[in-house]
């Protein structure tokens, strides 16, 4: 086996928001609903979870809310997250808890894609987490309003033991981590090999909708302003797929996603 069995998208949340937050300088002034998703690989080495959505702690709590999702930064509000949209029920429908889970691989540190790491943790779950040193170093800036501090940290107060990477890499075969900065300093995406249909290419927060694909339009929230290394992303990511005949999944795309089957790869 060399390659991964199986890829199950996770709605985690759904987030009602301004499109120009997906859509660089495009869509001011219009809503749309986003999915926000994390993905479960299976492969014959170990399960990877490719991002971990929000704490649900700071949506359900009306005191944790109204701290975090300030109106002044978060001018359209806190994602819709039922508890029964965190991991650890996701996981339990599929017959798991969060110890079988190995690496979970951050793609990066925004609250909606690694705020569910501590839930985890609390759940059992002892898996390696991946990050980029670039992503982490520029998340414990502070200057990113989309990074939640505590997200970094444990119950105690103490950095997360995250297993710190630098560049592209292999985590299982067919399983390859793909750099794609722009919307954060250290972004990743992930190809995925299966054993049925063509390879996955999770764009993650490279390409949040369809459009950010076809148009090759950026991504709304850029680190640093970085319009071009997030271009250039998209590029890179469209090209990959064209040489691998790889599918590409954008991340924030709720017509996408409705059309998605709940698992591919294998039958069990
Ligand atoms: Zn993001």
């Amino acid at each position: 086996m060399t390659r991964a069995t199986r890829l199950w998208p996770l709605l985690t949340a759904t987030h009602r928001y301004d499109k120009s937050i997906s859509t660089y300088r495009r869509g001011a002034g219009q809503t749309i609903e986003a999915p926000i998703l994390a993905y479960l690989v299976e492969t014959p080495n170990g399960r990877i979870l490719y991002d971990v959505g929000c704490d649900h702690a700071k949506i359900a709590d009306p005191a944790l809310r109204a701290r975090h999702y300030d109106p002044a930064v978060f001018a359209f509000g806190a994602p819709e997250m039922g508890e029964e949209q965190c991991l650890p029920r996701h996981l339990a429908r599929l017959g798991l808890t969060p110890a079988d889970v190995d690496v979970v691989f951050v793609g990066h540190l925004h609250f909606d894609h690694a705020g569910g790491l501590r839930e985890l943790r609390r759940c059992g779950c002892g898996a390696e987490i991946h990050v980029q040193q670039e992503e982490l170093k520029a998340a414990r800036s502070g200057e990113d309003v989309a990074v939640f501090a505590d997200e970094l940290l444990d119950q105690a107060g103490r950095p997360l033991p995250f297993t710190v990477r630098e560049g592209e890499y292999e985590l299982t075969p067919g399983v390859q981590a793909v750099a794609t900065p722009g919307h954060t300093a250290g972004h990743m995406s992930m190809w995925i090999e299966l054993p049925t249909g063509a390879p996955v290419l999770l764009c993650g927060d490279a390409a949040d909708l369809q459009e950010n694909l076809d148009d090759e339009v950026a991504p709304g929230g850029l680190w640093q302003g970085r319009e071009a290394q997030a271009i250039a992303s998209i590029r890179k990511l469209k090209a990959l797929a064209a040489e691998t005949g790889a599918e590409l999944w954008p991340n924030h795309d709720m017509d996408f996603f409705r059309r998605l089957p709940a698992v591919r790869g294998e039958p069990s």
